[in-house]
């Protein structure tokens, strides 16, 4: 077996079983981060059944993308998103994982084509209140959730979170829980919204995010090994 299988193997084998302990019944789905990573892994990975790959580079993954044509693959975009490069988000993403402001959104919806499905967007969530990190309030949310809503070529679907890392078990819990709650909350104002997903947890913090709900956790390092910047091309 390639280091990427075992990896892929361990990887599941842990949310299977935190998914076990933590009486999660519903499904937990695992989002390969491949950013800064070759095609050659990818390929691999996706012949040990991976489909959902998440990537933060635009440049690098339209490339990537473009290389890797009918493979079924649901390509995720995971990273900082400039408002002047929504067009081509808009068209070569199945997910966008976090849009923060209305400009943005409008901007996606307007370069969704009107031939593919809803673009599937989670709103991304201050959740640990850090003022230099990127998200929403939960204060923010309901007004920018009912933007959205209002966008037909976007679905929202729900939350992501990055929250401020810290080797805690119940503290990494309490803040997963709050976007959990976040979520709740959103169903109960938009009952006509398919918002399923919380997109939560990390390497270092999937057990407590599956506990509280996760329903896709983005791993990278753990799957593909440690990044090495300086290889990457500066697109
Ligand atoms: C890079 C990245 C990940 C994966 O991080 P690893 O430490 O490699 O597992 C997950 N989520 C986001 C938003 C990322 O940018």
């Amino acid at each position: 077996m390639s280091h990427i299988a075992k990896n892929l193997a361990r990887v599941q084998a842990q949310i299977e079983a935190a998914r076990t302990r933590f009486h999660r019944d519903d499904e937990v789905q695992l989002l390969a981060v491949s950013k800064t990573k070759p095609v050659e892994q990818i390929i691999e990975a996706w012949q040990c059944g991976q489909r959902h790959f998440g990537e933060n580079y635009l440049q690098e993954a339209l490339h990537k993308i473009a290389d890797l044509p009918d493979m079924n693959i649901v390509w995720h975009f995971i990273g900082p998103i400039q408002s002047n490069k929504t067009t081509p988000l808009a068209q070569h993403f199945d997910w966008v994982h976090c849009v923060d402001r209305a400009k943005v959104a409008r901007r996606l919806n307007d370069a969704r084509s009107d031939s593919q499905c809803p673009l599937n967007i989670c709103l991304q969530v201050n959740i640990s209140d850090e003022p230099s990190k990127s998200g929403i309030s939960l204060d923010e949310l309901p007004s920018l959730a009912a933007e959205i809503a209002g966008h037909p070529r976007l679905q929202i679907r729900g939350l992501m979170a990055i929250p401020a890392s810290c080797d805690d078990f119940e503290q990494q819990q309490l803040s997963f829980s709050r976007l959990a709650d976040a979520l709740t909350n959103l169903q109960k104002t938009h009952p006509d919204l398919p918002l399923d997903t919380l997109s939560m947890g990390m390497s270092n913090d999937l057990d407590a995010a599956i506990a509280q709900g996760s329903t896709f956790v983005r791993i990278g390092t753990a799957i593909f090994g440690a990044r090495d910047y300086s290889a990457r091309n500066p697109t």
